[in-house]
């Protein structure tokens, strides 16, 4: 029997969405807006891996290509991972660090607000996917840093040198407030501490940069809009990937 090494630099197509799907704030009646958003994902996104935020998968999905938990209290929704039929994936719970044997659990603020999973996409090393809905408890600010807290033993770990994470963060750099800039830079600055780099630095492609951007950059900056004039939403990738 042989058998074929994943080689990591082998180049592949592979479709990732992240989405806040703003569950709770769409209507059922008259017109079923969740489900046509599920609709619109399977049909016209159709990513190999969704990373949804503020959502509830439909029952009518396979368990085997869904993570996901309820945050619960007054948030009957929560993050999720979704995989296209024929990928494999599985929740990554708990990881040792290379410092001990202990295992810690990934997954300890907001339960439900973050969905950890690996995804194996033949012929390729398995890839760690992590999405992310930082809850605003008065502060987002204080929830991320608690969140960059809880995945530092993941970037110690096995799991954590092929990493795709993205989420609603609910922290942006769109602003000329020297408060935000400061907060905002060092607590994203804290996801760069774990070996992350913003796909929107790096990308080849990607949507022309806005001239009206509120950071004030007038079209020198790599922002996008995800919520309104601001970037709230935010995609990292590990330098390997
Ligand atoms: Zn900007």
């Amino acid at each position: 029997m042989s058998e074929r090494q994943p080689d990591e630099n082998q180049a592949v197509d592979f479709r990732v969405v992240s989405w806040n799907m703003n569950h709770w704030r769409q209507p059922t009646r008259p017109e079923d807006t969740r489900a046509k958003g599920w609709d619109y994902l399977r049909t016209e996104l159709r990513p190999d891996v969704a990373l949804l935020q503020e959502t509830v998968p439909p029952a009518s999905l396979d368990t085997r290509s869904v993570i996901y938990r309820e945050i619960a209290d007054y948030r009957p929704w929560g993050s999720a991972i979704v995989t296209r039929p024929g990928l494999s994936l599985e929740t990554i719970w708990a990881v040792p660090t290379r410092f001990s044997r202990r295992r810690f659990q990934l997954t300890n603020t907001f339960p439900g607000s973050v969905a950890i999973g690996e995804v194996a996409i033949e012929g390729i090393a398995p890839i760690t996917v992590i999405s992310v809905y930082n809850v605003i408890d008065v502060y987002a600010q204080t929830t991320l840093l608690r969140i960059v807290a809880d995945l530092i033993p993941l970037f110690d770990s096995a799991k954590g040198s092929r990493v795709i994470l993205a989420g609603d963060l609910n922290v942006a750099l769109t602003t000329q407030d020297p408060y935000y800039l400061q907060r905002g830079g060092a607590i994203l600055g804290a996801l760069k501490g774990l070996g992350l780099v913003e796909v929107t630095e790096i990308a080849k492609r990607r949507p022309a940069p806005r001239p009206d951007c509120p950071c004030g950059a007038k079209g020198a900056c790599s922002h996008l809009r995800t919520w309104q004039v601001h970037e709230l939403d935010h995609a990292y990738v590990t330098e390997s990937l």
